[in-house]
């Protein structure tokens, strides 16, 4: 049994079906890439695998339970985007400790747990910089960051390299892979970007709404 399968699933909008019969399943600490031109329904598809789509055919099933109904934040899944939506007025530590703080978790824990993960995203010693001092590349490994912390069981990045130049989609899909391997963090990641999509285990390829190929990259 996979981690997470996505079943039958189809959506549409009005009249135009925008996702038609989809089914891929995900392993536990895979990073699997979904791949396609702009339009053809990536990102309804991981907002369906998120919860954030309520009407929608198919199921998604996660450890072997029907989780299509359930809300969200009952799946503990991260989500990063393209536009790193980072509160501007709180500085890094603040962005990444954010949501711990009202989690009864002590303050030496929560230290503890934002050091490691910006050593994840190579940004230790950037805790008192706020996110207008700071690049694109690096706001969005804040973003990463942000999501790692609560080891989600699934991180849906959707497009995460859109806004950034080729070094820093790079450097970006590069820690990804480092969080996949030192957590076996679990990853899907999103992206129009063929050299992008290299780096991920597995790549399955979407165009027009339906799966058109799947390609086991590296083991
Ligand atoms: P991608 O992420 O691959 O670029 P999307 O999933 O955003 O594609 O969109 C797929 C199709 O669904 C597009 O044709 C888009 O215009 C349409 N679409 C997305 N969201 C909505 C919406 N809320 N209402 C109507 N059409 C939508
Ligand atoms: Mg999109």
């Amino acid at each position: 049994m996979s981690f997470l399968q996505v079943k039958n699933v189809g959506k549409s909008y009005g009249q135009v079906k925008v996702l038609k019969d989809i089914s891929i399943d995900i392993e536990k600490g895979e990073f699997i890439c979904l791949l396609g031109p702009s339009g053809c329904g990536k990102s309804t598809l991981l907002r369906i695998i998120a919860g954030l789509e309520d009407k929608h055919g198919g199921k998604i099933i996660i450890n072997d339970k029907d989780m299509t109904n359930s809300p969200p934040e009952s799946r503990n899944f991260g989500i990063v985007f393209q536009s790193y939506a980072l509160f501007p007025n709180m500085n890094v530590y603040k962005n990444i400790a954010f949501g711990l703080e009202n989690k009864n978790i002590s303050k030496s824990n929560i230290d503890k747990k934002v050091k490691e993960v910006l050593e994840v995203v190579e940004l230790s010693g950037y805790e008192k910089k706020y996110p207008s001092q700071l690049s694109g590349g690096q706001q969005q490994r804040v973003s990463i960051a942000r999501s790692l912390i609560y080891r989600p069981a699934i991180l849906l990045a959707d497009e995460p390299t859109g806004n950034l130049d080729r070094k820093n989609s790079e450097e970006i899909v590069d820690l990804l892979n480092l969080s996949n391997k030192r957590f076996n963090q679990t990853i899907l990641l999103i992206t129009h970007d063929e050299k992008i999509a290299l780096e991920a285990n597995r790549i399955v390829t979407m165009e027009d709404g339906v799966i058109v190929s799947e390609k086991v990259v590296k083991k």
